[in-house]
């Protein structure tokens, strides 16, 4: 039986509790989910690429079936590069929606035998957004209740950004 293959891709700027809530519900409905963090040589992150990277790996070291790469690009590429066929994403809001849907009906024209997957956010994570974790750690306060529980926060201070 082929693989069912997932990717999950985004910025994850950082990583937050809303994005691993969604990779570990999909968990059960793939056989691997591959977290693409999908990066612009042109454009500046907050948190570098590899810190991205180490925390993310962290998070799902004990999880065999999640692997993290980056990739620069577009994300249909990557599909056919890994060969998945499900693009897995979160819906918070109905914002959310439009942008996820055209996004994920031009991925379908491009290469027709991908399928993009939504989960609902729970609802206490609706609120939760990475450009809201990156201000409260810019501005000194304490996101750790937005961040995936097996970090570690001291990475998060200030000055080590
Ligand atoms: P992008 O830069 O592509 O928007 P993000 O890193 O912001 O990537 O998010 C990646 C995916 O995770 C998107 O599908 C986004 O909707 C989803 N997501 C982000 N935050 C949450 C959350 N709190 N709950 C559920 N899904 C979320």
């Amino acid at each position: 039986m082929t693989k069912r293959v997932a990717i999950f891709p985004g910025s994850f700027d950082p990583f937050t509790i809303g994005h691993e809530s969604i990779v570990r519900r999909a968990l059960p409905m793939f056989d691997k989910i591959i977290i693409m963090i999908g990066f612009n040589s042109n454009k500046q992150s907050f948190f570098p690429l590899e810190k991205r990277l180490k925390w993310i790996n962290q998070i799902f070291e004990d999880e065999a079936k999640v692997e993290i790469q980056s990739h620069e690009g577009l994300t249909v590429d990557f599909c056919k590069q890994v060969n998945a066929n499900y693009i897995l994403r979160g819906l918070r809001t109905s914002a959310d929606f439009e942008y996820e849907r055209a996004i994920a009906q031009v991925n379908k024209k491009m290469h027709p035998e991908l399928e993009t997957v939504f989960l609902l956010t729970m609802p206490e994570h609706t609120p939760v957004n990475s450009s809201i974790v990156r201000d409260i750690i810019l501005h000194g306060g304490d996101a750790s209740m937005f961040l995936p529980q097996k970090l570690n926060m001291d990475e998060f201070k200030k000055d080590e950004a």
